[in-house]
């Protein structure tokens, strides 16, 4: 059986996101995807004040409210590494 490419999320590709909310539609976390995978661009970038809105951890939806379960990147039409993503966005915003 074939599997589909999974491409990292660099901010070069992400101008190819659609915005179809694809992603965030079947997130259990509730997570607003494609605003968190700007930020994750925005830091890639060396912006790391973007980081900023997801230091509140009393909110939900955030990246650490992801459990790793992979349905955005498996819905995602152009096939991005989005749960890596944001894995990496949740450890940084942590680290800060
Ligand atoms: S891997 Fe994380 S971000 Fe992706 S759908 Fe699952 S909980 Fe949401
Ligand atoms: S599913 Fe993919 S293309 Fe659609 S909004 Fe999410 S990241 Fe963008």
């Amino acid at each position: 059986m074939r599997t589909k490419a999974i491409a990292p999320i660099l901010a070069d590709n992400l101008a190819g996101c659609e915005r179809c909310q694809k992603c965030a539609a079947q997130c259990p976390g509730h997570i607003n995807i494609p605003a968190m995978l700007a930020i994750f661009c925005q830091c890639q970038n060396g912006d790391r004040s973007a980081l900023l809105p997801i230091k509140d951890f009393n909110k939900h939806g955030l990246p650490i409210d992801c459990i790793e379960c992979g349905a955005c990147t498996a819905h995602c039409p152009k096939h991005f590494d989005i749960r890596a993503a944001i894995k990496e966005l949740a450890m940084q915003s942590m680290q800060e």
